[in-house]
């Protein structure tokens, strides 16, 4: 069977981890993790970078730096993962779920200022795929109602929007090392950090609520506990881990993209007949290879998809179910139908795609779909 994800080992991950181990630092904050920060500020433009232990981490470190009280307002798309909502949850915020586009399932930007009100604290759009979401509108219309944004930008590492990198755009952004993601350490994520109000405040929270960090850097004599926080930050373990994929980036990258590329081309002439849809990058947006995802016609198709490709040895998947209709939170949505989020629900279905993806493995894949 071949599997809808494999984590890659560039090689270099087992003699990094050794060597901070033989360091003698294990805990957070050491070499590797200032490696790695590092290297996302300088390549991608971020006023600064934190590493966490995971997205969900960094969306929690987010949703206090906003200083979400109970009650206020956050618009998050439903067709998302369950993080993007709970961070802002845990804090007490309610949840003002928006559609997909039609197109695909990022927000519609167009359909923010309908769903603001004098509670609304945050927009969180999220990067479905690794493609931009309209940055320049969100920005407009936050800045119009002096909210705060906070890009989910958990699949888009190394993608852009307009020429910025994504999580350079919004004031704080995070984003995911999960072995599911293309740069992985089996679990983790980062901050980003691009608002001069959240610097010294970030780096508290990450340090459980102390001033560590300044202490290490020889900016005040003592540390002790000056703010709310957890202790966010991973060992160095992780982080040398996370280090030998950082040095392996743009190899990592074009081996994605050339895969994506062929499952584009072979499946575009089903797509044209309407079979399905496959995505559309916009023309601001560049794409990471995050996935290759097709949008079926009816949850039928995809349920006969999802059979025929495991029957041939190939396991796709589906993913988000949207999260208005969740378990956990359908009693608290205001009961707006969110008709986009529900057919991606039914009907988006994703494909192999990992580094070690043999491109033989890809033909036939898309021949298994062209013969439904
Ligand atoms: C993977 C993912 C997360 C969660 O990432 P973790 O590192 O597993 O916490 C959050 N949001 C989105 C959109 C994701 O794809």
């Amino acid at each position: 069977m071949v599997p809808f994800n494999k984590p890659h080992l560039t090689g270099k991950e087992a003699h990094y981890m050794y060597q901070a181990v033989s360091d003698g630092t294990l805990c957070g904050n050491g070499k590797f993790t200032k490696l790695c920060q590092r290297f996302f500020e300088e390549k991608y433009g971020f006023m600064k970078c934190l590493l966490t232990t995971s997205c969900t981490d960094a969306l929690e470190m987010c949703a206090i730096l906003c200083d979400i009280k109970p009650g206020d307002e956050v618009i998050i798309p439903s067709y998302t993962f369950v993080s993007t909502a709970l961070a802002f949850v845990r804090e007490g915020a309610k949840i003002v779920f928006a559609d997909s586009m039609g197109t695909n399932p990022n927000l519609d930007a167009d359909a923010i200022e309908s769903l603001i009100t004098p509670r609304t604290r945050v927009i969180v759009p999220v990067h479905y795929a690794g493609v931009a979401c309209d940055m320049d509108k969100i920005m407009e219309i936050a800045n119009k109602h002096n909210l705060l944004v906070v890009e989910d930008a958990a699949q888009a590492i190394d993608s852009y929007y307009k020429g910025r990198s994504l999580g350079t755009i919004g004031h704080l952004s995070a984003f995911s090392f999960h072995e599911t993601k293309n740069i992985i350490s089996g679990e983790g994520g980062m901050i980003g950090i691009n608002d001069e109000r959240f610097i010294r405040r970030s780096e508290i929270i990450w340090e459980k609520g102390t001033n560590r960090a300044e202490f290490y850097r020889g900016v005040v004599n003592k540390y002790g506990w000056v703010d709310t926080g957890s202790s966010f930050l991973p060992s160095e373990v992780i982080s040398a881990f996370l280090w030998a994929q950082l040095e392996n980036l743009d190899e990592i990258q074009n081996k994605r993209r050339a895969l994506w590329n062929m499952y584009y081309e072979l499946l575009k002439p089903l797509a044209d007949k309407g079979c399905f849809s496959i995505p559309e990058i916009p023309e601001f947006a560049t794409n990471n290879a995050h996935m290759f995802y097709l949008i079926c016609n009816s949850l039928d198709e995809r349920t006969k998809l999802i059979a025929t490709l495991k029957d041939n040895g190939y396991q796709a998947v589906f993913h988000y179910l949207s999260l208005h209709k969740s378990e956990y939170y359908k009693n608290k949505h205001d009961g707006r139908e969110l008709p986009n989020a529900d057919r991606y629900t039914d009907c988006l279905v994703r494909l192999p795609l990992f580094y070690e993806l043999e491109p033989e493995d890809v033909e036939r894949i898309c021949s298994v779909i062209s013969n439904l």
